[in-house]
């Protein structure tokens, strides 16, 4: 067996995360035109992996007028990297820092009689959603308590201590548009504005659908969407081609040539039924490739597709090269958005039996990120 193995320093580039921002504007634009309220461009966990930051802003810049996050820290890491858009942040323990979302103008999603007291109590002039359980029975009020959480929040609107700008809900079967599960919460959705407005509450924002029944139910619109899957590229509906715009790169690290019966990497998962060329590429279950994926996954090099063989490490995948001509140092494409026949995200999830959603936030925790296609400042500046 031998190797032909190169000093690590002889890899400058290691492996690294491409985020390309045309895609997320045009994403955005999609939505933006089918949507018939705001889009509110939904930014929690750092963007969909994408950059919170650079999705808010690109977002912003093509047409969305709001954003969303999940906590409160999200929400002002918004405001510390200087964007003034409006944003709603809707999932925070009842002991959060509410006087925080006033000092950062952030509003807050309110989901039982609990939180609606702590934010009566901590933060005088707090704008807040209530959030309706529209049958999830996850997040949200549910509709036997939702007359009483109308009733307190007027309560304490007239007192002076908050405003309720919106209710909103959320649809479990969205990515199934014909699942009668979208019917009944639509109704449950337009039941609970109703209750609102007889408590003598006046929401502005009526906001229940994200990506899949923006794309596919009109009737769930209202007077806004949130959107963060479509903006990266994912329709869990399957209905509109979005645009990818994530791209990982890692260098082959070395090469080396093996016999038949080689058994490679941890339990020696595979074995050579040939003489082959395995190569080694530096990103592993540590930077988001799932590993369970072992043994199906793919990536491209030398412009072909090659099988990733074994087991996926921590910190390192194999590649049987067989015989693609290729140097070490030769960039190996995980992901991309498939446009040259790469793999893609999609095609990662299958791999895993999970969603896209799921490899694209656990990518790149350690690995180098670019951006492309950002827009620029002045068109920035006007849209914010
Ligand atoms: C994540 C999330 C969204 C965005 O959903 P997508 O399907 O990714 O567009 C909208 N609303 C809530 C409450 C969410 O948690």
């Amino acid at each position: 067996m031998t190797a032909m193995t190169i000093a690590a320093t002889d890899f400058v580039a290691g492996p690294r995360l491409n985020i390309d921002l045309h895609a997320v504007a045009a994403n955005t634009r999609v939505f933006v035109a089918r949507a018939q309220g705001e889009v509110m461009a939904v930014v929690k966990a750092d963007g969909f992996g994408h950059g919170a930051i650079d999705v808010a802003r690109t977002a912003l810049a093509n047409g969305a007028t709001r954003l969303g996050v999940t906590s409160l820290s999200e929400a002002t890491a918004l405001r510390a990297g200087g964007l003034r858009a409006p944003v709603l942040s809707w999932l925070n323990a009842v002991d959060a820092d509410w006087a925080s979302a006033v000092r950062h103008d952030v509003e807050v999603a309110v989901p039982s009689l609990a939180h609606l007291d702590a934010i009566v109590n901590a933060a005088t002039g707090a704008r807040v959603h209530l959030h309706l359980d529209t049958g999830m029975a996850r997040d949200g009020a549910s509709p036997s308590e939702w007359g009483q959480l109308c009733r307190a929040a007027r309560r304490a609107e007239r007192h002076g201590r908050l405003r309720v700008v919106g209710v909103m809900g959320h649809l479990g079967c969205a990515d199934v548009p014909v699942d009668g599960c979208n019917r009944q919460a639509r109704q449950l959705f337009m039941w609970g504005v109703r209750s609102a407005r007889s408590a003598g509450l006046r929401p502005q924002h009526r906001h229940l659908a994200a990506t899949a029944a923006t794309l596919t139910d009109s009737d769930a619109h209202h007077t806004m969407s949130r959107i963060g899957a479509g903006l990266v590229g994912i329709d869990p509906s399957r209905t509109v081609d979005l645009e990818p715009a994530l791209s990982l790169t890692a260098p082959l690290v070395s090469v080396r040539t093996v016999p038949a019966g080689a058994r490679v990497g941890y339990g020696h998962a595979w074995t050579t039924p040939a003489p082959t060329r395995l190569g080694l590429l530096p990103v592993g279950y540590a930077d988001g490739l799932p590993r369970i994926a072992s043994g199906q996954a793919e990536v491209q090099v030398g412009g072909q597709r090659r099988p990733l063989v074994g087991r996926i490490s921590m910190d390192m995948v194999v590649v049987d090269l067989g015989d693609v001509v290729v140097a070490i140092g030769d960039d190996a494409v995980v992901l991309g958005p498939g446009h040259a026949g790469e793999p893609t995200v999609r095609e990662w999830a299958g791999w895993a039996d999970t969603l896209e959603h799921e490899i694209v936030t656990g990518l790149g925790a350690r690995v180098r990120r670019t951006t492309s296609g950002a827009a620029t400042h002045r068109h920035v500046r006007q849209a914010l």
